[in-house]
């Protein structure tokens, strides 16, 4: 207990800082999940400001973020009462006057500041009736020998809305950080990666990285403070990653599908309907490489919507039933294992394999008998819903798992699949969104990646419009058109009517509306809160061409597959994100004709949505499409799928902006693994505890939130 290590505890209470006490550290705790200093020490700054300069009034423009003013305040005036209540002041340099607004705190302000006094001043301008102004600066009286203290680069945190109203914004954040920083100046946060990684790496240790990314002392600190800690948070994720990949490689040997045989090849020869494009080529002797190597595989597939996974997933399934294994693919939803069912019955004609379905609303007799078949191995494919992975579902010898649209799918679905023969089968995902390779690998973790990066020929790019509401009627005479030479239309709604939104069109009243526009046509309606029978029985009428329009909510968002509908008109555009607009084009363009994607929006639209709706109009590539998409959001803002796909969370370094970095560290935890495979060397100890200490985190970190 005496021999205190010199290094510092980390699990001490935020409430023991200076700054915080126990009101502040229960709205920390409770908002934002920092319970311990090393909690706080690891909340990082969003953005930072340049507090380095002086600006000149007449400098502000449209352009400016942040300024930092000196200038002599004057006309304090108050208006209003209780919530209207307003206080302005003017601040004038030699340059120009810009005034200054407060809603809040208006006493305390008018008390502490005085007119004719010179102040510092710090805030956002923002524009209003061709003037500037900055509402609730940051003020500080002029004291020539104190302003060094504020120079340089200055933190923002995110604070919440509970926690401004408690006066713990992103200021008061910082000094209380200020103390926190005090602390491990004094005694230094244990250093998180092996001396030799830093060294060969050019790194800044951990604790120097984060004391300058809380206060900086200039630029390039701030940049090498970055560059390290996101190094190892994304080091740490391919170790992991890497390391597991390892350990399956070996726990794990494979089904070995040694021939080519007679339902392969009959296939191939009388039944295939074209000729395979190069990249379904391709894709189909990467799986037979790995389904004949003695290992498991494990692969995925991506390749933009229509570019003819299914056909790939039906040829590895032949593989499988040449060599006496039976197969399997589950789809997301009801209505896509059907379709799935449907096309791979007349596909497969009379080639003698046994296909049966499987979902939720299989009936109990049905069931039975399709139980029987696949424990006898009569049947040689089973479709699917998530009905599959149930225990009670018992195969025969199951050699491959085909998994369609793997977004709607969790890794702990994925690995129930696995115990369904003594060894795990060889296993597909299959997947439409497109991501670049490495963030791909980092998602996915393990498995390896196969792209169709070329759609069937013959198909036309689709036109895709944007229109506003207001343009309603000439879009009715459009779709009519449309249907006249023969076509089929969908009308895709964002919500269903239990929403509280009242401003969305709901797709009841849109189903009303269509029937009311078009009464000389048959309309089908389709939503997730139908019941399956009901659900395929309306997806039956539009497939067969007796209903000429469907409108639906998003349920025909994944791999919906109807050749002759090649109008698609997305309703409240505005609303969907993009790669959900992406995929809800790609239910058309699927046949010969020219197909269209009409986007429907509101007047008011925020610039990110305009920019949204505008790449949809220029791209018809889900590969740059996904880009973009990634590239919009934020960090914080990453599709939870992605986040809760990776072995720990990341706090700094962004997958879509930090490809380059993710790539290195992978190069670099490989190379480790190369010479240290179970990380057993000395020098390596801190790797293992601290990849323990990571999963730690985000268990505790899951089951909180
Ligand atoms: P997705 O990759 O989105 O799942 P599908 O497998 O549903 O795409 O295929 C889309 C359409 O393209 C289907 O109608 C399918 O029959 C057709 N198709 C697939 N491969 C080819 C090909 N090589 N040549 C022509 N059409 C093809
Ligand atoms: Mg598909």
């Amino acid at each position: 207990m005496h021999n205190k290590n010199k290094i510092l505890d980390t699990d001490i209470d935020i409430k023991f800082l200076v700054g915080a006490g126990p009101k502040r550290a229960e709205l920390l705790q409770k908002e934002l999940n920092i319970n311990s200093l090393e909690d706080l020490l690891y909340y990082f700054p969003y953005r930072y400001v340049d507090r380095s300069r002086i600006f000149y009034i007449h400098e502000i423009d449209g352009n400016t973020q942040y300024v930092q003013l000196k200038g002599k305040l004057s006309n304090c005036t108050k208006a209003g009462e209780g919530r209207t209540a307003r206080l302005t002041a003017r601040l004038t340099d030699a340059t120009g006057t810009i005034e200054l607004v407060w809603f809040k705190g208006i006493k305390y302000i008018e008390d502490k500041y005085k007119a004719g006094k010179e102040y510092i001043v710090f805030g956002k301008p923002t524009e209003f009736d061709h003037a500037f102004n900055i509402v609730h600066p940051e003020i500080e009286e002029y004291n020539p020998d104190n302003t060094q203290r504020e120079m340089g680069l200055q933190a923002l945190y995110n604070t919440t809305e509970k926690m401004k109203n408690n006066f713990l914004n992103s200021k008061a954040l910082q000094k209380i950080m200020h103390s926190a920083v005090q602390r491990i100046i004094r005694q230094p946060l244990a250093e998180t990666l092996p001396a030799y990684i830093i060294e060969q790496n050019h790194l800044l240790l951990l604790n120097t990285a984060i004391i300058n990314i809380h206060f900086p002392k200039n630029t390039q600190l701030l940049t090498k403070a970055q560059q390290r800690l996101k190094f190892e948070e994304l080091f740490y994720i391919q170790l992991s990653i890497l390391q597991k990949g390892k350990m399956r490689e070996q726990a794990y040997k494979g089904f070995v599908f040694e021939k080519i045989g007679h339902f392969f090849n009959t296939f191939y020869e009388k039944h295939l309907p074209f000729e395979l494009t190069n990249a379904q080529k391709r894709v189909l002797r990467e799986i037979r490489a790995d389904v004949r190597s003695g290992r498991q595989m494990n692969r995925l597939l991506q390749g933009d919507v229509g570019s003819g996974k299914t056909l790939v997933a039906l040829m590895a399934m032949l593989m499988a039933a040449d060599n006496g294994y039976q197969a399997a693919i589950m789809a997301p939803t009801e209505i896509l294992a059907t379709q799935h069912f449907n096309s791979i019955c007349e596909l497969l004609g009379d080639l003698g394999i046994n296909v049966a379905l499987l979902t939720g609303s299989t009936r109990k007799k049905d069931r039975k008998t399709i139980d029987e078949r696949l424990q006898s191995g009569e049947l040689h494919i089973l479709i699917g819903t998530h009905a599959l992975i149930e225990e009670t579902v018992v195969f025969q010898n199951l050699g491959l798992v085909i998994i369609d649209e793997q977004h709607r799918f969790g890794v702990e679905q994925r690995s129930r699949l696995w115990r369904k023969n003594d060894q795990p089968p060889h296993i597909l995902v299959m997947t439409a969104t497109p991501i670049p390779r490495t963030l791909a690998m980092t998602i996915y973790g393990d498995l390896r990646i196969s792209v169709i990066d070329e759609l069937p020929p013959g198909r036309k790019p689709i036109q895709t419009y944007h229109y506003f509401d207001n343009k309603r009627n000439a879009l009715n005479g459009f779709l009519r058109k449309q249907i006249e030479l023969g076509r089929q239309v969908y009308v895709v709604y964002p919500l269903i009517q239990e929403s509280e939104k009242i401003d969305l069109k709901n797709l009841e009243e849109g189903f009303e509306y269509m029937k009311e526009a078009f009464p000389e046509y048959h309309i089908s309606m389709l939503h997730g809160k139908m019941r399956p029978a009901e659900k395929d029985a309306e997806m039956q009428r539009f497939v067969k061409g007796e209903t000429q329009i469907m409108v639906a909510t998003t349920v025909i968002e994944v791999g919906v597959n109807v050749p002759n509908a090649s109008v698609m008109v997305i309703e409240n555009a505005e609303r969907f994100g993009l790669s959900q607009l992406h995929q809800l084009r790609g239910r058309v363009g699927r046949g010969a004709d020219q197909s269209y994607c009409l986007l429907m929006s509101g007047f008011k639209l925020g610039e990110d949505t305009r920019k949204r709706l505008q790449i949809m109009v220029d791209s018809n590539d889900g590969f740059e499409i996904a880009e973009a998409d990634l590239k919009m959001r934020g960090p914080g803002d990453m599709d939870g799928t992605v986040q809760s796909g990776l072995p720990f969370d990341l706090k700094i370094a962004n997958l879509a902006h930090d490809g380059k970095m993710l790539e290195y560290t992978r190069h670099i935890a490989a190379q480790i693994l190369e010479r240290d495979p179970q990380l057993q060397q000395p020098e390596n100890n801190i790797l293992v505890s601290r990849m323990e200490k990571l999963k730690r985190d985000k268990m505790n970190w899951g089951a909180i939130s």
